[in-house]
């Protein structure tokens, strides 16, 4: 990493701390509510970055686009807060810093912590609303009322905060089509900026997945999952939303750049206990362990140390620009796809059965595309 345009595009920031462990979760999270270890983990996180800049011998990250996620960072305590924000004015350039994301659960967004966010300078917030009824929350045991939703946004919205996005979560058990046109109403009415909606996933090692193993949760018939995205898809177009990727959607101008820094496999730094990196052809994820992060000095312990080789890191590159609703550019895949490889097969399958599509320039996913992504994908690393 140097000091210049070859800088990591994005830099994303981990917050473990959460009020309470939602049971569809698999992220790195603990629930703590101690505002000393908040305020140990602040001054840690700043010491990893000091590290960071040491080992590029650069005065400073300069960032295109930052992303502080969790966990629930506006859970953190307001003191830790502040020595975040002091400690990052100094540690940052942001000479071409053009986006700064806080993910917020709706219960914790109070009018002086956005007030700060926004003089750290947040641009962005992204508001875990999941759904608007409670009985499809109390099933997620993701613990926030539905109102609470709009007070957030009006809070971020009266603090100066430009840009919502709505996390939003279809296929919950006991969800019907009423329930997901309840949710689209509910959350355009909010006028967000941007919409992530993703069907929920039973992630192993959680406790929805437990729940479903000992058969107190049913999961949504795939049919049904099927027919809500294809609503979901239509409602949001005719609302005025571009679809950018297969879970994304925002209004033109809106797109998240942090996200696609992702889906193009482009730079970027994490920093915080479970945070990963790809930086170079390298991938790194810092250990998902708080008491470790707290203790380490300098770089925290790390878990996973890997550089992808050339042909896995391609097959990665086309699966997930594939989740774009741009695509793959043509001229790329010809010249990066070796004759013979075997991936070639794939993408032609998938255009004869028509879930992928050629442009004059790309190819992308149909719609009927976009309901068998998944299948499509996998085959492609
Ligand atoms: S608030 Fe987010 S990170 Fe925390 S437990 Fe719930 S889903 Fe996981």
């Amino acid at each position: 990493m140097a000091h210049s345009a070859t800088a990591p595009e994005g830099l994303y920031i981990h917050v473990p701390f959460c009020f309470h462990k939602c049971h569809y979760c698999d992220f790195y999270s603990i629930v703590e509510n101690d505002a000393d270890r908040h305020k140990r983990f602040a001054k840690r996180m700043l010491g990893e970055v000091d590290a960071l800049l040491a080992l590029a011998a650069a005065p400073a990250l300069s960032p295109v686009s930052i992303f502080i996620g969790g966990g629930t960072p506006t859970f953190l305590d307001c003191e830790a807060w502040h020595l975040l924000a002091e400690g990052l004015n100094s540690r940052l350039d942001r000479s071409r810093l053009t986006e700064f994301t806080i993910e917020a659960n709706p219960e914790t967004v109070e009018p002086e912590l956005l007030t700060l966010l926004l003089e750290v300078g947040v641009t962005r917030v992204s508001m875990g609303a999941q759904s608007f009824q409670p009985a499809l929350l109390k099933a997620l045991e993701r613990w926030h009322e539905p109102a609470s939703v709009g007070r957030a946004v009006r809070i971020a919205r009266e603090a100066g905060i430009g840009q919502v996005n709505l996390d939003l979560i279809f296929a919950i058990p006991g969800q019907d089509m009423a329930a997901l046109e309840a949710d689209l109403d509910a959350a355009l009415a909010l006028e967000p900026d941007h919409i992530s909606y993703y069907g929920l996933t039973f992630e192993p090692n959680t406790a929805l997945t437990r729940r479903m193993e000992l058969g107190q949760v049913q999961p949504v018939d795939e049919d049904l999952a099927a027919v809500m995205y294809e609503r979901i898809l239509d409602r949001l177009a005719e609302a005025g939303f571009e679809h950018y990727e297969i879970s994304n959607w925002a209004r033109p101008g809106r797109t998240c750049r942090h996200n696609l820094i992702y889906w193009r496999n482009d730079d970027w730094l994490g920093i915080g206990p479970g945070a990963a990196s790809h930086v170079a052809g390298q991938r790194w994820k810092n250990a998902p362990h708080l008491g470790l992060y707290l203790a380490s000095q300098h770089l925290p312990p790390m878990r996973e140390i890997e550089a992808p080789d050339p042909a896995r890191a391609l097959g990665e590159r086309l699966m997930m620009g594939l989740r774009l609703r741009e695509g793959v550019a043509r001229a790329w895949l010809d010249q990066a796809l070796g004759a013979d490889d075997p991936r070639r097969g794939v993408l032609e399958e998938a255009i004869m059965a028509g879930l992928i599509e050629q442009t004059k320039t790309h190819l992308r996913l149909t719609r009927r595309g976009l309901l068998l992504a998944d299948a499509i994908l996998t085959r492609l690393v």
